[in-house]
């Protein structure tokens, strides 16, 4: 059967992106274009629509530079900013649609998104129309499978620190960025897949919230996905270098990788 749909990294750096403000290391100055990274998001196109999963500071950038002139949902793993502060870009959407922008989220990051953006839940007026603000539609979601644009997509609860994210499984194909572990009710969500991504921060040292290099790659041994690739990666991770330390199923994903599935 050919695969009917596609999915693409918009981004692949953890939340300060790369370069890093401020900073003039051989990474950040590269001229290699898989060395930059955006904030961590991807899309999913499917017969039924678009999917966006997370809306970061740069997502403008990324549905511009992808050339994605419609989403028709949004789906979040977490509410930290990287993640999550581009949501008032996505304001032209309902517009095109005609109808709110669904929202699939948990309560926590509804929770966040109902303070930090009060303003999009006024009703639209005169001097305030259509398109100015970002009309949404939230669809509570929590650990149990759902069906988006005819999508059925598995939750897979993860830790991130001393927070929690989701994971988003669709079909056998599964996006798992900021974690640091995988809860044992988890794993058996990771069976069977062809592509399993996940979040790691760099090379070496541990970080609480994130996965390392190396802590990433235990997984993909453990999991044995056809394809693993690595996101939300630091300026410690010099595309080229850490690619040839791993293993053969495993890449480093970059801004603008492509794959049908
Ligand atoms: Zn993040
Ligand atoms: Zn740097
Ligand atoms: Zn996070």
């Amino acid at each position: 059967m050919e695969p009917s749909r596609t999915f693409t990294f918009l981004g692949c750096g953890t939340s300060v992106g790369v370069p890093m403000l401020g900073c003039a290391c051989p990474v950040c100055k590269s001229a290699n274009p898989k060395n930059h990274r955006t904030r961590s998001s991807v899309l999913i196109r499917a017969p039924g629509g678009t999917i966006l999963v997370d809306s970061t500071p740069e997502v403008r950038l990324q549905l511009v530079r992808e050339d994605v002139r419609l989403v028709h949902a949004v789906l979040y793993t977490h509410y930290h900013v990287d993640h999550l502060f581009g949501l008032d870009d996505l304001r032209l959407f309902p517009m095109y649609l005609n109808a709110p922008l669904p929202v699939y989220c948990d309560a926590g990051t509804e929770g966040v998104i109902r303070t930090a953006f009060a303003y999009a839940f006024q009703e639209s007026t005169a001097d305030l129309p259509p398109g100015w603000l970002p009309k949404m539609e939230f669809r509570r979601i929590d650990e149990t499978p759902f069906e988006v644009l005819g999508e059925r997509v598995t939750p897979i609860p993860l830790r991130h620190g001393r927070f929690e994210t989701l994971g988003f499984r669709v079909a056998r194909v599964a996006y798992c960025t900021d974690v640091s572990g995988i809860p044992d009710r988890s794993w058996p969500l990771l069976e069977e897949l062809d592509v399993l991504i996940l979040g790691a921060l760099r090379p070496g040292k541990p970080h609480p919230s994130h996965f390392s290099i190396e802590q990433a790659v235990e997984v993909f041994d453990r999991v044995r996905p056809r394809q693993g690739y690595i996101t939300h990666t630091s300026h410690n991770v010099e595309y080229e270098a850490v690619s040839r330390s791993l293993p053969a199923n495993v890449a480093l994903a970059y801004d603008g990788l492509s794959f049908r599935f």
